[in-house]
């Protein structure tokens, strides 16, 4: 039998970087300086590059820079924030931590982004924020987003965790309100642990964003917020900027792995959408299929692993009992026929047209 296709393996993904990683390292340990040095301060301003924002500011999460994304702006507490329901619950437990309350709306099924048209009916008196997510590595649809986002006067906060380098109409996510990012390491930009970042254009926000990541310090002992501890440290920063320099090459090489699923396919599997607008980096790939658990286990026994990005949709977890009210059918639907295809720096086109052969018998 043909050796087994992983989902993804990280030593594969991470091999061409070795090398690199171990320098970096080095570099960090003879500084002696391990917090919010000179590693953390240049990878700011390359990733601040990288995604044309103005100011990027290094936390020690994803979840960190979603949840200072919204303490920033001291919000009542109880006020309301619209976020997807077909996300990661990381997106749900960002408001939820802030003592906020979020208000699920439903995702277009071809996008499974959060459909524009169903937000407004959502916009209440209490209504401060709308939380975007950039799923699998798409961007929403940024001009209806922006355009109900202004009418209400309300705070944009973008999920960027699935989708560094993603474009909507040429602009890159994380550039249209405050963008959170996740450097979880098997994201597009991962870290060798846990690592995050925030970008804005605002240089009052930036500011303050820095001294809530720090104790809520600009000055040494002298603390002006009731601010956290979510440092970015020195030696993912040190990691970070050693893969940022590939990062158009990664999402270049996932494209073309995507490209060979889209073309190659047969009909009964329903491929992401892909449009002029859009430019998808494919953190995921995910396709659809009514028989998706039976489709997983004649992929297991034919040796290729997948994953399911989720099996089970926010409003349905435990924790969210009580705190989340309301069906969420599109939601559920994505969630019980949607299958995840291995595509990864460490992959090889031959892994994926073997997947695409695979597929193309069941
Ligand atoms: C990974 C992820 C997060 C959280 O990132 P962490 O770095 O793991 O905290 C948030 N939102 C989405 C959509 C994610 O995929």
């Amino acid at each position: 039998m043909s050796p087994i296709i992983e989902y993804e393996n990280l030593l594969n993904s991470n091999k061409e970087f070795n090398d690199a990683f171990i320098h970096a390292f080095e570099s960090v340990l003879n500084s002696g300086w391990y917090i919010l040095g000179n590693k953390v301060e240049t990878f700011e301003n390359e990733f601040a590059l990288f995604t044309q924002a103005k100011h990027s500011i290094g936390v020690a999460s994803g979840l960190d820079a979603l949840i200072l994304a919204l303490k920033v702006y001291d919000f009542p507490v109880g006020s309301e924030v619209i976020v997807p329901s077909n996300t990661y619950i990381a997106s749900i437990l960002s408001i939820i931590h802030c003592n906020l309350k979020p208000v699920l709306v439903e995702p277009e099924l071809n996008t499974y982004n959060i459909n524009p048209d169903l937000i407004e009916e959502k916009i209440t008196s209490k209504t401060k924020a709308i939380m975007v997510v950039h799923l699998y590595g798409k961007s929403c649809n940024m001009d209806a987003i922006m355009k109900i986002a202004n009418k209400y006067k309300l705070a944009l906060v973008e999920d960027c965790a699935q989708a560094h380098g993603a474009k909507f109409k040429g602009n890159q996510v994380g550039t249209f309100g405050i963008g959170a990012f996740s450097f979880y390491p098997t994201k597009n930009l991962g870290a060798i642990g846990d690592a995050g970042a925030i970008t804005t254009f605002d240089d009052d926000l930036a500011q303050k964003f820095k001294a809530l990541r720090n104790y809520g310090s600009r000055v040494k002992y002298q603390n002006d917020y009731l601010g956290y501890n979510s440092r970015l440290d020195e030696v993912q920063a040190a990691m970070l900027s050693v893969k940022l320099k590939y990062l158009n090459e990664i999402i270049h090489f996932k494209r073309k792995l995507a490209n060979i699923y889209l073309s190659e396919l047969k009909k009964d599997f329903i491929c992401p959408v892909v449009s002029d607008d859009y430019f998808d980096v494919y953190h995921i790939f995910n396709i659809r299929h009514s028989q998706r658990d039976d489709l997983k286990k004649y992929l297991l026994e034919n040796g290729i692993k997948t994953e399911i990005h989720y099996p089970i949709p926010p409003h349905k977890q435990k924790a969210l009992q009580g705190l989340v009210a309301g069906d969420y059918p599109i939601a559920e639907k994505i969630h019980n026929t949607t299958l995840s295809l291995p595509i990864s720096y460490g992959h090889t086109e031959n892994e994926i047209y073997r997947v695409v052969e695979t597929l193309n018998r069941f």
